[in-house]
Parts: C-alpha cells; structure tokens; sequence
C-alpha cells in the first residue's frame, strides 16, 4: 500500500512521538533517511524543561523563555509551550522514558538562563539516548510502518495541498512516491552547514528546503545558535559539554587559568549562550589563543561522575579526567531556531503540510532558545498536530482562549513579518571549487558568531553562484549538497536583511538591536526569479 493517513519524514524524537500518537487515529509511514535513531535526539544531553518543581510554575518558565527569545518569541505559542509541558512530559513517562529521580520525585538541575531548577534528565546526561531508544522501541512494538535508508527528495503538491512525497531508496537508488493525507516533516536542524559543529551527519536542512521549494514559508533564519562549550580535542569530532556542567558550577577560565565571564557580563558563566559564546570569542582573540577552558575540578567528583557520567567517560576515554584537570572548549554550531513557519497547530501554510522540532519555526525560541525547550517544543506541538488533524479537539473556542491568554506587556511591538524571496546575485567568475567542506568554511567564517555586511555580502555571493552550478541530485550526498546550499542562502540573505544584533544574530556594523527590527524576516520562492 503506497497510501498513509499521516507520512511522517525523520525519526528523531518529533517523528517518533507524532508517530506514536498518530497511529491511534490512522496508517502511519516513517521515512527515515539514515537508521532509525540516527539523529540529533540521540545527542541531547541536558535534558527537557517543564515547570514542575515546587519553586516553580509554567508562568515563570514562560518568563523565562520570552526573555531568552530577546523579543521575538511569540507570546501564545510561549504560553502553549510552557502550559502543555507536564502533559506531553507525562507522555515520556507514560511511554517508559526513564527520567532519573532523586528521593522518589523526578529530578531538576538548572541551566544558564533558567530562574530555578526545572530540567529534567535521564540517564544522568544521557537524556536523548534514552528517550530515542524508549521511543523507538515502542515505534517498533506498533503498527506504524518504517523505512529506513529512505530520503525523501520531493514534497508533492496539488492545488496547494500536500499530496504525497518522493522518496529515494539510498540502497537501492530506486525513487517511489507515497501518498498520504497529512505530511509531517521532523527533519530536525541544520547544523551540518558549519564547519564545527555538535550535529549529526543527518541534519542538513532538508525539511526547510523541501518545504521552500513547495513554496511553504520559512522564518527566522538568520537565528542560529552557536553552543559555546564544546570539547575541542586534536582528532576528535566536536563534542558537548552540557550547559548543565555551568549550570552545576563549572567555570570559564582563559588560556593563562583566569576566570573572564564577569569581564563581559554579570550573569557570568550562566548568561545566556549567545553571550557567553561570544565572550568566549573576544577572549581567545584577547589572548591569541584558539580555545578557553572549562573547570570543574573544585566539584566533587563523586557529583560529576554520577550527574554527568557520559561527558566524564568520554574525556577519560579520550585522555582527559575532567575530576583533575580543565576541559579545553570553544563554540559549535548547535541548533536553529528558524525553520518551516508553522502555526500554534504545527500546520505550514500548505493544506497538510505540518512541521514539529527543529525543522519548524513555532516562534517560541525567537532570536535565541532557551536552553531545554527543543526536547520539549518537540513533543508539545507535535502533540497538537495530531489534535488539529484529528478535528475533535481543534475548536474555534479554544483558540480564543489562548488568545486571550496574550501578555499585551510581552508582544506589543513586534511588527508585522517583512516577506522576501531570494535574490538574484551575478554570478562570480572566480569562487572557490564547491564541496561540502569549503561551504562548511566558508559559512563558519562569514556567516558564524559574529557577522557583518562584507562578510554576509561576499557569503551571498559565493553560494548564489555554487547553487547555479549544481547538477541535478541523484543520491543522498547530492541531494544534501543541494539541501544545505539553499538553506545557506536562506540564512545569509536573512543575516543580511536585519540590519541589528538581537539574540544569536550579532553584526559588528550594528551592534544593537532596534525596534524597527522587532519582526521576523519570512521567505518564500518566488517562482519567476528562482
Ligand atoms: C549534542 C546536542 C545536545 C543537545 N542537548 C539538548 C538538550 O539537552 N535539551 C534540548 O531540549 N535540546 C537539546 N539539543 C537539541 C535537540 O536535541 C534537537 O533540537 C532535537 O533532538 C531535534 O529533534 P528532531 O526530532 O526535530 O530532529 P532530529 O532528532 O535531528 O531527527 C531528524 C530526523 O530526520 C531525518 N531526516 C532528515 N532529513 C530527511 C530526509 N530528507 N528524508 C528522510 N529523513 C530525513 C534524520 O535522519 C533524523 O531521523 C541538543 C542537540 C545536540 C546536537
């Protein structure tokens, strides 16, 4: 049967959990493009934040999440966010996830930005193992039917409504078409884009991609978090060393052994990552040196081995006891915070198209994220994705209330979206040879940390005139070649529109931010000029 109520693209924990929920209500087809649990699900660390403890509530959660999105979350998918959080969590639990607890509740650490301790974990920092694997294995247990190895190349529309997708078997070469009634993409992020970076080889911006070339809007994408301690050892990849290690204590030391976050900002080690990440640029440009260090040696090591027992066998495998000496760390590519725009219900605006996780842009995590809210963005709009499609849920009613639930103090002044489709440039005579390494280069150094007209300028450029040369992509490597050069010129034409810093975006040609720019910058391919 090639005909699906849902076809869900990806299977990391936004596909996996809209699948678990979907097949009470209908035939369900994963398309993955790797093995099941590839994907950066398998990777989080930290954890999920929820609102759970006794100092707590989802109302300062959601305080916490519009101050972290530097004026650009939207309020009512804030308030959905972090008032459907203990319900979705409840789900995890229900599905067998295994939070760690202490004494007999679950168990909350804090992270940077965060007014009190509301992530929850398991397996100590071994959170997205845990839940991909519980997940998958109850995937596997249901009647939802999976393809692995199979990348989908092409979303199939008809009088603007979402028919099916093209996939390509990736060991076979051999291309099908699926059809379905309602397509979800969880495509996750794209931070393969960059040359350092924490993400799996997996995530290279296809759902963005597919969703623009099907003429589905996409936002925000010049929002792109870099995380600002990752273990950089020689011949070792990028590795993550969690927010929740600062968040425990552990402290941002120089190449000479002193402490500088107070020299940027008060918040010091726990402000937010756009800050710190890029205090940690200034610092290793201050002292010529090409890394910072992270220690946590005054912690006890009984605290470190048990609250972060995968970080601690990672660097002692790789020659490092974290319990004695400092961990050399610098900033990676992390996650992106734009994507597929979609609505409060997940719904793109193509007649049954949804997004959920990282490839969707919701508006909760605005110019920056909130450390712990992906996980949790994952599942709550993934949730009300199958309540919208399954109708008896979706009332006008309820929509009302939630509008009502608006904090006037917290959205007034963000504008209207400014729509734009991308430009046509000249193509350079001279540009460096394409492949994936120089595109990695180059959008590390022009269009990373920090940024600025030139740089943007000379990026646009360069990648307009690769994208004119690409041939036509028959196997996944091209077909991902193809997917991060457009996402690539997504992001830099955006960087280049907002002509302010607010959030991860930061220009040195303009530092601050400015009202003018309290709007969110929205492309869609415009067929005459594409
Ligand atoms: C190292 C690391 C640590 C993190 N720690 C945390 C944390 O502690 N807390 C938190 O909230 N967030 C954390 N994050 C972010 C979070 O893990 C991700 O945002 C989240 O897991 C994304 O889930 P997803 O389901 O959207 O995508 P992913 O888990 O990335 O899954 C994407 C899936 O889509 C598939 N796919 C992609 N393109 C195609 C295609 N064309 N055809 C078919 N299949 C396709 C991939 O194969 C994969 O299965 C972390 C991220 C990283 C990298």
């Amino acid at each position: 049967m090639n005909y699906y109520d849902y076809i869900v693209v990806g299977s990391g924990i936004a596909g996996l959990y809209v699948s678990l929920l979907a097949i009470e209500h209908g035939s369900v087809l994963i398309l993955t493009k790797s093995s099941i649990e590839d994907c950066n699900t398998r990777y989080a660390q930290g954890g999920v934040a929820v609102a759970i403890g006794n100092d707590d509530s989802p109302e300062l959660h959601f305080k916490d999440t519009m101050a972290a999105g530097d004026g650009l979350s939207d309020a009512e998918t804030v308030h959905i966010l972090t008032d459907e959080a203990a319900d979705c969590i409840a789900d995890l639990i229900r599905f067998k996830v295994p939070f760690d607890t202490l004494n007999g509740e679950i168990a909350l650490t804090k992270e940077a930005a965060h007014s009190v301790s509301r992530v929850i974990h398991a397996g100590g920092d071994a959170t997205g193992e845990h839940i991909e694997v519980t997940l998958s294995e109850h995937v596997r247990s249901t009647p939802i039917e999976v393809m692995e190895y199979c990348l989908v190349s092409e979303i199939l529309v008809d009088k603007g409504e979402v028919k099916g997708v093209r996939a390509l078997d990736c060991r076979t070469g051999s291309v099908e078409e699926y059809t379905c009634r309602f397509l979800i993409l969880a495509t996750g992020g794209v931070g393969r884009l960059f040359k350092y970076t924490t993400n799996s080889d997996v995530v290279t911006g296809d759902g963005v991609a597919l969703a623009f070339e099907a003429g589905a809007e996409i936002s925000d994408m010049e929002f792109f978090q870099f995380h600002p301690t990752v273990l950089r050892l020689p011949g070792v990849a990028p590795f993550l060393i969690s927010e929740a290690v600062r968040g425990e204590g552990g402290i941002l030391r120089n190449v000479e052994g002193r402490r500088f976050m107070s020299d940027y900002t008060p918040e010091a080690e726990l402000a937010p990552r756009d800050v710190v990440a890029r205090s940690i640029v200034y610092e290793m440009r201050k002292t010529g040196n090409d890394r910072v260090f992270l220690d946590v040696t005054h912690l006890s090591p009984r605290l470190l081995t048990t609250r972060f027992p995968h970080i601690y066998r990672f660097c002692l495998e790789h020659g490092l006891d974290i319990t004695k000496g400092f961990i050399p760390v610098d900033p990676a590519a992390h996650y992106l915070m734009g994507g597929v725009k979609v609505s409060a219900w997940g719904e793109a605006n193509i007649s049954g198209l949804f997004a959920a996780g990282e490839t969707a842009c919701t508006g909760v995590h605005g110019a920056n994220r909130l450390a712990s809210n992906s996980l949790l963005e994952a599942v709550v709009f993934s949730k009300r994705i199958i309540q919208k499609t399954t109708s008896s849920y979706y009332s006008e009613g309820e929509e009302q209330q939630r509008n009502l639930k608006q904090d006037p103090s917290l959205t007034h002044g963000v504008g209207s979206s400014i729509s734009c489709s991308l430009p046509c440039r000249e193509v350079l005579p001279n540009v460096p040879p394409f492949n994936l390494p120089n595109l990695q280069s180059l959008m590390w150094n022009k269009v990373g940390i920090i940024r600025s007209a030139e740089n943007l300028n000379e990026a646009a450029n360069i990648l307009a005139t690769w994208q004119r040369s690409l041939p036509h992509p028959t196997d996944r490597s091209s077909h991902e070649l193809n997917n991060l050069v457009l996402c690539a010129r997504l992001m830099t034409e955006a960087a280049l529109l907002r002509k302010e810093s607010r959030g991860a975006h930061f220009r040195t040609d303009f530092p601050q931010s400015s009202s003018q720019w309290q709007r969110h910058a929205v492309f869609k391919k415009n067929h005459a000029s594409n």
